[in-house]
């Protein structure tokens, strides 16, 4: 298999003037990203992601570390060798050239016969919904339209690894949805393995086969979208994917009571007593019990109402926490903005974290 390892690579930025007192540390990350995955960086600005893409790439040269493809040693292959290929959140195309051109030009650059590397262009045209476009010329094109062409343009060479990095963030939510469409369609077709930074919860979570959330220069947690959701391991995980409802408190004798008071319920993993943070996600969170029982009962006051989607995103105030759930259309219209509400939370979807 030709998994992608990257085996403690680490870079820290050495500023010109040195005069910087604490230049970003990208400290060593081992991953190993199997052969055909779409595996995603995601985390907040600035910790790292680009960074490391561009170590992979070979752009940035690494303090330490080593990269390999299957048995193939790459880390002092230059980036024109490793036979990766790139996609940025602009497209950089060619704006001299046509649309046909600029997707062949790879293939020329790898000296494939003229009539061969246009035929492989327009396949690969058709291929990104673009056939009959190939005559134009960049500036013709819709932004959408171009990164379609850079999507052609990046595996019309059959690139053993696609790095890509925020490529859809300049576009509008509506052609983000139809990039990632395609995108995750092509992928599953050419089977390439795909690196994609992103900082994009949501458009992880519907793209890859596994994630790395990043923080601060680290690999924080490695997992599918819904071992990370489900399973965080520390705090700064479940808060950047979007998990608020946190209470710090004490496991004892299988008793779980939150610090602040406002929650006491039996556990239901084998924990150790000591210190925790539980975490609840708003799906876990019912407003009424359904007659089962393992749910620990929270009496608040509803802050905040928001529809979504077929769905209502409460945030109800309990004592001092905040506290967010989703209720159905129906159960939300029996409560109100100021209405004292009954909150269920089945401890059997809860989980507890230790730092
Ligand atoms: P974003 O989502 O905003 O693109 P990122 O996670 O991709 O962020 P990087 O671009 O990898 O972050 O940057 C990480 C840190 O390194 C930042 O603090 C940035 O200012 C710093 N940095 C990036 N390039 C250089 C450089 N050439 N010299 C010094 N510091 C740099």
């Amino acid at each position: 298999m030709s998994d992608l390892r990257i085996i403690d690579i680490q870079k820290r930025y050495i500023s010109a003037q040195a005069r910087e007192e604490n230049p970003f540390m990208l400290h060593p990350v081992r991953l190993a990203i199997r052969e055909g995955e779409f595996f995603s960086l995601l985390g907040p600005s600035g910790c790292g992601k680009t960074t490391l893409l561009k170590l992979v790439a070979g752009l940035l040269e690494a303090d330490g570390g080593e990269l390999w493809v299957g048995d193939e040693n790459l880390t002092n292959v230059p980036p024109e060798s490793r036979r990766f290929a790139m996609v940025f959140q602009q497209s950089l195309l060619f704006p001299h050239k046509t649309i046909e051109d600029n997707v062949a030009f790879g293939l020329k650059m790898q000296k494939v016969g003229k009539q061969q590397r246009l035929k492989a262009a327009r396949e690969m045209l058709e291929h990104v919904g673009l056939s009959g476009f190939g005559s134009r010329f960049p500036d013709e094109l819709s932004g959408g339209q171009q990164q379609r062409v850079a999507l052609a343009r990046a595996l019309v060479a059959n690139p053993r690894v696609l790095l890509m990095d925020e490529p859809f963030s300049a576009l509008d939510p509506g052609l983000r949805q139809e990039m990632r469409e395609l995108l995750s369609r092509i992928q599953k077709e050419f089977r390439v393995t795909v690196l994609f930074v992103t900082h994009d919860r949501d458009e992880a979570f519907a793209l890859s086969d596994r994630i790395a959330v990043m923080g601060e220069g680290k690999l924080q947690q490695v997992g599918s979208a819904r071992e990370l959701y489900e399973r965080p391991e520390t705090t700064a995980v479940a808060s950047f994917l979007g998990l608020r409802n946190i209470l710090g408190g004490v496991i004892e004798n299988g008793h779980f009571a939150s610090s602040d008071k406002i929650m006491e319920a039996a556990v239901h993993l084998p924990l150790s007593d000591g210190d925790y943070f539980m975490v609840i996600r708003p799906e876990a969170i019912k407003a009424s019990e359904n007659g089962q029982s393992g749910h620990a009962r929270v009496r608040g006051v509803v802050q905040e109402m928001k529809y979504g989607r077929g769905i209502y995103s409460l945030i109800v105030k309990v004592r001092k926490q905040l506290l967010e759930c989703v209720l159905t259309t129906a159960q939300a219209e029996k409560t109100a903005v100021g209405e004292p509400i009954d909150l269920f939370v089945d401890m059997k979807e809860v989980w507890f974290l230790k730092e």
